[in-house]
């Protein structure tokens, strides 16, 4: 006998904040090893029993969508592109009614831009924190800019739009590459956000004093090319349009314009830990509620869909980077899933 499906039911945690948006780590490896993000040695993988599959994956992701009304998916990593067969798992997201999108270096993306689109990815964030060969070399540790610019292009040409290029900004490292950024954007037609720098560096250089303030950034390139500021809907960044109709920027003030009064997002692991927030000191273990034994479909679902619920109910106030008592969790970005 068919049953009733579920009603959809807003996840809102202590502080009225309803939850929507959700970032899956597909995976914690990565080619890259950017100073902000990886040692140079790279981290301790996760053995690859320890990944959830693909199939896991859209099991939860359905658990939001279908109880939760979540509305938009993002996939990250560690680097998204290296786990084999990425498409698949596009391909069989569509089956939500959910905006899909992905975060990724730009490495792989001339060869993946394609299948990645005809599987149904509807948005690209590229990240990029140098136009300067031998800069980015330093940076990322991979002598990849032409690559990287090559899957930017590819992206576009599959028919993405807006393509967005995420640059974070670090004082002394590529503040002076601001303006060229902007001129990159426009050039190019693609959407530059900078992002504040956060301390979630896994060699712990992160100092206030390397944070480049987003007003500083805005005041920088409004000198060269007037921005009048667009409403930001319930997007982290501020967006700005250049007053002679060339696109548009975005900044991203984790740090200095913090945005967790408004945050809706909530993250799972490449493990299968969901985390309420990127700084959480504390997470909870899906996978081995999807993997439990002797539970039937019907049970594991009903569990997931609870420890999800308790999950973002313990959700704190904030992130409290600037507070005296801040303490780092233990995870860096790449593990977590930016
Ligand atoms: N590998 C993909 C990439 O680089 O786009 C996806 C994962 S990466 C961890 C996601 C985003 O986090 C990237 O835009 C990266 O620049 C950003 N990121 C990494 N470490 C960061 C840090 N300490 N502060 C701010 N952003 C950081
Ligand atoms: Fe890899 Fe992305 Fe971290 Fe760079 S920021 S090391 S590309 S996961």
């Amino acid at each position: 006998m068919a049953t009733d499906p579920i009603p959809t039911k807003p996840l809102v945690d202590g502080y009225q904040r309803v939850h929507r948006d959700l970032r899956i780590s597909v995976t914690d490896r990565c080619n890259f090893r950017c100073t902000y993000c990886m040692p140079e040695e790279g981290l301790a993988w996760q053995p690859r029993e320890a990944v959830l599959t693909f199939e896991e994956i859209a099991r939860i992701a359905s658990i939001f969508v279908e109880r939760f009304g979540f509305e938009s998916i993002r996939l990250t990593g560690g680097e998204p592109t290296v786990r084999a067969d990425l498409p698949n798992l596009v391909r069989s997201l569509t089956a939500l009614p959910v905006e899909l999108s992905l975060t990724t270096n730009g490495s792989r993306l001339d060869r993946l831009a394609a299948p990645l689109v005809d599987a149904g990815l509807d948005r690209i964030n590229v990240s990029l924190d140098s136009l300067r060969r031998d800069r980015f070399e330093r940076a990322t540790r991979r002598d990849a800019l032409p690559e990287v610019i090559a899957g930017i292009q590819a992206a576009r040409a599959a028919g993405l739009d807006p393509v967005k290029v995420n640059v974070v900004v670090t004082r002394g490292l590529n503040d002076d590459e601001i303006v060229d950024f902007a001129e990159f954007g426009r050039h190019e037609g693609v959407t530059v956000r900078f992002i504040e720098f956060m301390p979630l560096d896994a060699d712990h250089r992160w100092s206030s004093d390397s944070v480049v303030p987003s007003q500083e950034i805005v005041d920088t390139i409004a000198a060269m090319h007037p921005l009048e500021e667009v409403h930001r809907g319930s997007s982290p960044a501020r967006r700005f349009r250049y007053v002679d109709g060339r696109g548009e920027i975005g900044v991203i003030g984790s740090v200095t314009e913090p945005f967790c009064a408004s945050c809706d997002r909530v993250r799972l692991t490449a493990d299968g830990q969901l985390r309420s927030c990127l700084f959480a000191t504390t997470e909870t273990d899906l996978r081995a509620i999807i993997r439990a034994p002797g539970r039937s479909a019907s049970e594991v679902d009903h569990d997931l869909a609870r420890a999800i619920e308790q999950t973002v109910a313990g959700k704190g106030p904030g992130h409290g980077i600037s507070d005296v008592v801040f303490v780092r969790p233990a995870r860096s970005m790449s593990q977590i899933g930016g």
